[in-house]
C-alpha cells in the first residue's frame, strides 16, 4: 500500500486514526480525467482526495496513446489548420446528435479548448497538433483533415522521483521490442516508412541505451511518451499541489443524505472507511471492460472481457454503485470498439490500430469475403465485424507484408529480430501456409472464395483503386499507408508466399456507455434531474460522442474536458463558454 509521498502532510491533517476522513471532493479513479478534475479543483481551493483501486495509478489512460481530440484547439494554427465552432458542432451533431443532448455537445466543444489552454498553463503536460491525423469520418460535415487530434510531447520520468515506479506501464503494443515508447508522430513516420524513419528508430534506441542510470535501475524507459507522458505530467501537478492519492483503495457504495451524495465507502489497508465529501464525489473509475457479466448483459455478442485492451481493474464497480441509488444510464451497449488480438501470458488484448491498414493486409469472413475498408478507423472496423455473417473474421497478408511491417509483437521480418520473441509468439501467433488455398483450409475459410477475393483485390491494388470499399481514398486511410507504394499507398497485392492469417476479435479499448450526465457532468437520476453532490466523467459515464469515435483522442479529450467542467462546477467557477478564436 502506498499513498502519495508529498501529499502526506496535508493528508495527515485531515485524517486522524480514529476519525473518518473528510475532504471537499473525493475523486474515484486515477485516469487522466480524474486527475484533471483533481488538479482543477485543488487550484480552485478545494481539498481533494483521489482513491484508486489498483496498486498503480493511471488506469487505461496511462497505457494509452495519450492523444486528445479537441476541436478549435489553440495548437491547430501551428500546423496551418483552421477550425471554428460551427464546423465542430456540425461534425459532432452529425455523429452524436441523435443520442446526446445538444447542451452536452456544446459543453464539450466550448470547453475542450479552454481546458487545453489551462492544462498547458497549470501543468507540465505539453501537446502538439498532429497535422495529418484526420478526423475519422471525413465524409461528415465539419470534419477536418488534421489538427483536432493532438499528441503529448515526451515527459521526463525523473520529474516524478519515486512516484514514477507506481505509474501503470505503457501498453506493450506501443513499446518497440516491449521497451521503448514513441510518440504518435514518431509512430506514424515509422509505420508509413516516411523519409527519416531509420533516423527515428536510431534515436529511440540511442536514447534508451544511453540512459545508463535508468538502465541500471530498470528496463523501463524514462522517456515517457503517449499516455505515460500525459499521466506523468498530471501526476506531477498533483504532487505539486499535495493532492493525496490512495492506491489499493477500491471505492464501493455511495453515501446518501436526503437525496444528496455526501460520501463514499472505500477500503484502505483492508479497513473499510466512509469518506465524507463535503462538496462532491467525482466518479472517474473507467468502464466495465473486464466484467464479463456486465458485458454479456449489455454489449453485442459475441463478447469476451479478454478481447478488451483496457485496464483489467475496470469492472464497472461504480456503475453498479450508482445504479443502486437510482442513477440513469445510457448507451450501455456501446464501446470504443477495435479489432483486437490476444497473446498468451498478457493480461489484456492488443488493439489492431495499424496492422489492418498497412498495404497488403485484408480482412475476410469465413465465406472468404472482404466486408469493409480495412484502412478505416478501429471503431468502424469492429462495427463492420459485428454485422451478420462477418464473425469470425480473419486478417490475412503475405510474405512481403511480413517482411516490411510490424505485426502485434512481431517486428518486421526483414529486421531479423524474431529471436527476441518468445517461441510461442514467434511460432504460434500466425497461421502460415504456402498457398492461399492451404491457408484458407487451415483457418476454416472457404478456399475457392478466398482465392477469388484475393485475385479481385490484387487487381484493385495494381490499378490503385479499391472498387468495393474505396480503401485509401480519404485522408484518414492514408495515415497508415506506405508512402513508398503507388499509385495507392493503402493497397498492395497479396502475391508472395508464404501467406499468413490470424483470427481477430471484435474487441475494444474501453466501454463508452454508462451513467447519464448533464453538461456539467452531474449525474442524472432516473427521474431526470441531477443527483446533488455526484459527478461522473470518462468511461464510467455515457459518452458525449454517442455511438461514434470522432477522431484520435476522442475518449480522453472529453474525459478531461468534463473533468475540468465538473471541478469548475463543484467549486462554483464558471467556464468561459464560447470564446473560440
Ligand atoms: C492501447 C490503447 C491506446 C489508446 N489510445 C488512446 C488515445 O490516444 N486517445 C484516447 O482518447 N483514448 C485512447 N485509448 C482509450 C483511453 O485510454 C480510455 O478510453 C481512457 O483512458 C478511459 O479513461 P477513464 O478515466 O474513463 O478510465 P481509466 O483511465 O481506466 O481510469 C479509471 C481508473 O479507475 C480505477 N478504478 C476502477 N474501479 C475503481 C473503484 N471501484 N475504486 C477506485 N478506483 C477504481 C481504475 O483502476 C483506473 O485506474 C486507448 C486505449 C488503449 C487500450
Amino acid at each position: 500500500m502506498r499513498g502519495s509521498m508529498r501529499g502526506g502532510a496535508r493528508e495527515s491533517r485531515m485524517i486522524s486514526e480514529k476519525s473518518e476522513p473528510v475532504f471537499d471532493i473525493v475523486v474515484v479513479g486515477s485516469g487522466a480525467g480524474g486527475m484533471t478534475a483533481a488538479i482543477r479543483a485543488a487550484d480552485l481551493g478545494a481539498s481533494v482526495l483521489m482513491v484508486e483501486k489498483a496498486s498503480a495509478y493511471g488506469g487505461t489512460s496511462a497505457t494509452s496513446g495519450g492523444g486528445l481530440w479537441i476541436p478549435c484547439n489553440h495548437l491547430m494554427p501551428d500546423v496551418g489548420i483552421d477550425d471554428d465552432r460551427d464546423s465542430a458542432m456540425a461534425y459532432m451533431r452529425a455523429l452524436a446528435g441523435n443520442d446526446v443532448p445538444e447542451a452536452n455537445i456544446a459543453a464539450f466543444v466550448d470547453t475542450g479548448h479552454e481546458m487545453l489552454r489551462w492544462l498547458h498553463e497549470a501543468t507540465e503536460v505539453r501537446y502538439v497538433a498532429m497535422e495529418h491525423y484526420a478526423d475519422y469520418y471525413q465524409e461528415q460535415p465539419g470534419s477536418r483533415t488534421g489538427g483536432r487530434s493532438i499528441d503529448p510531447l515526451p515527459y521526463d520520468a525523473r520529474r516524478l522521483g519515486g512516484e514514477f515506479a507506481a505509474m501503470q506501464a505503457q501498453h506493450r503494443q506501443v513499446r518497440v521490442m516491449g521497451l521503448m515508447g514513441y510518440t504518435n508522430s514518431e509512430g506514424a513516420i515509422l509505420l508509413s516508412k516516411a523519409p527519416g524513419w531509420r533516423k527515428v528508430i536510431a534515436r529511440l534506441v540511442w536514447r534508451y541505451a544511453s540512459d545508463v542510470p535508468g538502465r541500471l535501475r530498470s528496463l523501463r524507459s524514462r522517456r515517457l511518451t503517449m499516455g505515460n507522458a500525459l499521466v506523468g505530467g498530471l501526476r506531477k501537478a498533483m504532487l505539486d499541489r499535495c493532492i493525496p492519492l490512495w492506491l489499493d483503495s477500491p471505492a464501493g457504495a455511495l453515501r446518501l443524505d436526503q437525496g444528496r451524495v455526501t460520501g463514499v465507502e472505500v477500503t484502505r489497508r483492508g479497513r473499510p472507511l466512509t469518506i465524507t465529501a463535503r462538496k462532491a464525489v467525482i466518479l472517474a473509475s473507467g468502464g466495465f471492460e473486464h466484467d464479463q457479466a456486465l458485458r454479456e448483459a449489455h454489449l453485442p455478442k459475441p463478447t469476451d472481457e479478454r478481447w478488451s485492451a483496457a485496464s483489467p481493474a475496470n469492472r464497472g464497480d461504480m456503475l453498479r454503485a450508482v445504479q443502486a441509488i437510482g442513477a440513469a444510464t445510457h448507451l450501455l451497449d456501446e464501446a470504443w470498439w477495435s479489432p483486437t488480438i490476444t497473446l498468451p501470458g498478457e493480461d489484456r488484448a492488443r488493439a489492431l490500430f495499424t496492422e489492418r491498414s498497412m498495404p497488403g493486409a485484408i480482412v475476410v469472413n469465413r465465406a472468404g469475403q472482404r466486408f469493409f475498408n480495412e484502412s478505416t478507423a478501429y471503431t468502424a472496423a469492429a462495427q463492420a465485424m459485428f454485422a451478420p455473417g462477418n464473425l469470425p473474421a480473419y486478417l490475412l497478408f503475405d510474405a512481403r507484408y511480413r517482411r516490411e511491417y510490424p505485426f502485434g509483437p512481431l517486428l518486421p521480418g526483414g529486421m531479423h529480430l524474431d529471436w527476441l520473441q518468445k517461441r510461442s509468439v514467434r511460432r504460434g501467433l500466425l497461421t502460415q501456409a504456402p498457398s492461399l488455398g492451404a491457408l484458407a483450409t487451415q483457418l476454416g475459410i472457404a478456399p475457392a472464395a478466398l482465392e477469388a477475393t484475393v485475385a479481385r483485390f490484387n487487381g484493385f491494388a495494381r490499378a490503385g483503386r479499391d472498387e468495393d470499399f474505396q480503401r485509401g481514398e480519404n485522408s484518414y486511410d492514408l495515415i497508415y499507408g506506405d508512402v513508398r507504394i503507388s499509385p495507392n499507398p493503402c493497397l498492395a497485392p497479396l502475391a508472395e508466399p508464404p501467406f499468413y492469417g490470424i483470427e481477430i476479435h471484435a474487441g475494444d479499448i474501453g466501454t463508452k456507455g454508462g451513467i447519464a450526465c448533464d453538461e456539467n457532468a452531474q449525474v442524472l437520476g432516473s427521474t431526470g434531474g441531477p443527483i446533488p453532490g455526484l459527478y461522473a466523467i470518462g468511461n464510467v459515464s455515457a459518452s458525449v460522442t454517442g455511438r461514434y469515435y470522432p477522431g484520435a483522442g476522442a475518449t480522453l479529450g472529453p474525459a478531461m474536458t468534463f473533468g475540468y467542467r465538473a471541478a469548475s462546477h463543484v467549486c462554483g467557477a464558471p467556464t468561459e463558454a464560447g470564446g473560440i478564436r
